[in-house]
């Protein structure tokens, strides 16, 4: 279409919106017919595979993530178990919400010169942009946990000590590849509630 087209006079036809609402119509039938035909289908065992409309039965069972969905926060540890973080501030100065709270300490080996004596982040304030870790030098904090449940009952439970963060791992097997996406229907063990990261208050 001709960028100029966008703003030729519509026809009298066209001012009636009547082709528009008939075009949303037909969409909607369309998939509302094709859904209960694959529902009756697969129900009486014709075509066991089709799945019509599918409603997940979540918190039990639900959709895998996107694998750029971020999710709670972690911080991840050296072999020791010590924090990888190195207290540099860069999560804290990028952040936009200014949610990051840390005090750094004195680490004794000499090769790494400091450590997050506190280390909170606010999940209050936080809009989830990913920055600190796209800032972190040392991979030392990541949005990977598939803990997607922070609903809570008060403000204070809403924030992330270090020890919280680091007591977060990994969960790759809440997400799937793009392709894989309309096939992600997979029943979840639910969580317990240190590891979904939020009390419940
Ligand atoms: S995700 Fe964004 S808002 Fe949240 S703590 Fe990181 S930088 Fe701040
Ligand atoms: S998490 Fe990364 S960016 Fe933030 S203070 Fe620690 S090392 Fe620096």
């Amino acid at each position: 279409m001709n960028v100029h087209d966008k703003y030729k006079p519509l026809t009298f036809w066209e001012r009636t919106y009547l082709p528009r609402i008939w075009d949303g119509l037909v969409i909607t039938m369309h998939h509302f017919f094709r859904n209960l035909w694959h529902f009756i289908l697969a129900r009486f065992g014709v075509q066991r595979e089709w799945k019509g409309a599918v409603t997940f039965q979540y918190p039990e069972i639900r959709r895998l993530f996107h694998p750029r969905l971020r999710t709670m926060h972690r911080l991840t540890k050296r072999d020791d178990g010590t924090p990888r973080c190195v207290a540099c501030m860069m999560c804290e100065t990028v952040c936009p919400a200014k949610c990051i709270y840390i005090v750094a300490g004195q680490r004794p080996e000499k090769e790494i010169e400091k450590v997050p004596v506190k280390f909170d982040i606010d999940l209050g304030m936080c809009v989830f942009c990913g920055y600190c870790v796209e800032a972190c030098p040392e991979d030392a904090i990541r949005m990977d946990t598939g803990v997607i449940e922070m609903a809570s009952y008060s403000r204070q439970s809403l924030i992330l000590t270090k020890e919280r963060l680091l007591s977060h791992v990994p969960h790759p097997e809440y997400y799937t590849m793009r392709k894989d996406l309309e096939l992600a229907a997979k029943p979840v063990q639910l969580r317990t509630e240190s590891e979904a990261g939020v009390e419940a208050h």
